[in-house]
């Protein structure tokens, strides 16, 4: 990193950015129609007094350690390092309520939603791990939630689909756009421009108009937080590289953060490579996409020369996203963070080598961190790595059943 990038890393970690417009230099910002920038910039203030009062974040502190299952263990792979010949370490997400990263941000926007009086919550979900979350953290929180799904992800999805419903969740489909994740979002952005007053909007990653990439980097970074100290503890001091896998980036920023300021730790987000290279194959929108705005940020885009998004692909449908968070985009322009792609192939391949080797079943999204993490330990004998395992693999049983035949 050259002086000059040093110092844009510096003002992160002081805080000044997101700025006052939003932007980690010169990502992020608030791209929304006039209706809904009054209701961004009245949750803007709201996120801050909230996340600065020490009552708030109390009461958070309980719900995530007394319903939610945190701290989440960190896991020495033993044999996993044996075959690597590099020492790797898993931080276990997994093991969450609901079984991924993502109840850290449901169950802190749902307290946030009841603070500020909502009569009701809505949320956008792809393959459904947000949309679960989100119900159930509304059941928790007492307040009625509606989930916008796209119409094809609603038949893809069929098991997340019921879990919703049990917990009490209407799912609304989404028959307009791509029927997947993007139309959904959308979806939810006009409910909720429609009714502002009484409607809160539960955005599942790092995504979004300002606050939101904030609101949820700063929910997610108790993954890091809760990692920097284990490892220090367990391995007697910093790992030398943390890989995380990048859909819209929410497990990456909230691992990523509490090493930041640690000029020895390499960090690493692995997006997905899907099929292969050529466009609309994948989903590695910061290894080749260009800046562009899409729901309401300016960030790294998959879109062709006219402007038009690209539809991706990856066997993950948790990484299937064409955008990705702006602070993402930034850490990639200023060199703190390096990102890379795995393929279909090769995450499967890691979710059988953790499954026999470690006895843990991980997500398909997380096993892209294992594919990053195991090329660099070729390089890099006898060093230390962190992997965020970012959630459980039992929602992925059907893919992995018909791929492997058994
Ligand atoms: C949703 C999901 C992801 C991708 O989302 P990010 O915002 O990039 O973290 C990764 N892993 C799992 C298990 C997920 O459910």
């Amino acid at each position: 990193m050259n002086q000059e990038n040093k110092k844009l890393l510096q003002q992160l970690l002081d805080g000044e950015f997101p700025d006052s417009r939003g932007r980690f230099g010169i990502f992020g910002g608030q791209y929304a129609p006039e209706t809904l920038m009054t209701a961004l910039k009245n949750l803007d203030n709201k996120v801050k007094t909230l996340l600065t009062d020490a009552s708030f974040m109390g009461e958070l502190s309980t719900e995530l350690n007394q319903w939610a299952g945190r701290p989440t263990a960190l896991t020495h792979a033993k044999k996993l390092s044996e075959l690597w010949g590099v020492e790797v370490y898993l931080k276990r997400e997994d093991l969450t309520h609901t079984g991924a990263h993502k109840i850290n941000n449901a169950l802190g926007q749902a307290l946030i939603a009841k603070k500020l009086n909502a009569k009701r919550v809505v949320a956008e979900t792809g393959a459904g791990q947000h949309g679960v979350a989100s119900a159930a953290a509304c059941a928790r929180v007492g307040i009625p939630c509606v989930v916008y799904m796209g119409a094809i992800d609603i038949e893809r999805q069929a098991p997340n689909v019921d879990r919703m419903r049990q917990l009490g969740a209407e799912v609304i489909p989404v028959t307009t756009g791509d029927q997947t994740l993007r139309a959904a979002v959308d979806e939810a952005f006009r409910d909720w421009v429609g009714s502002p007053d009484d409607t809160y909007y539960i955005l599942g990653s790092v995504v979004g108009p300002h606050p939101y990439p904030y609101l949820v980097r700063e929910l997610q970074s108790i993954i890091g937080k809760e990692a920097r100290e284990q490892i220090i503890t367990q391995a007697g001091g910093l790992p030398d590289a943390v890989f995380a896998c990048v859909g819209g980036g929410s497990n990456a920023i909230g691992i990523f953060h509490a090493f930041l300021g640690d000029e020895s730790v390499d960090l690493y987000g692995v997006e997905a490579g899907g099929r292969g290279q050529k466009l609309g194959d994948n989903a590695a929108t910061l290894a080749s996409g260009k800046p562009g705005i899409l729901h309401g940020t300016y960030s790294m885009l998959l879109h062709d020369d006219d402007g038009l998004v690209q539809e991706t692909h990856s066997v993950s449908a948790g990484l299937d996203y064409p955008g990705v968070g702006p602070e993402h985009a930034f850490l990639q322009s200023i060199g703190r963070v390096s990102y890379t792609s795995a393929e279909d192939g090769e995450a499967l391949e890691q979710v059988r080598e953790c499954c026999g080797l470690e006895g843990i079943l991980p997500a398909l999204e997380s096993a892209h961190a294992f594919v990053g993490a195991k090329k660099w330990a070729e390089a890099n004998p006898s060093k230390t790595v962190l992997i965020g395992l970012s959630g459980r693999g039992d929602k992925d049983m059907p893919t992995l059943s018909k791929l492997f035949n058994n």
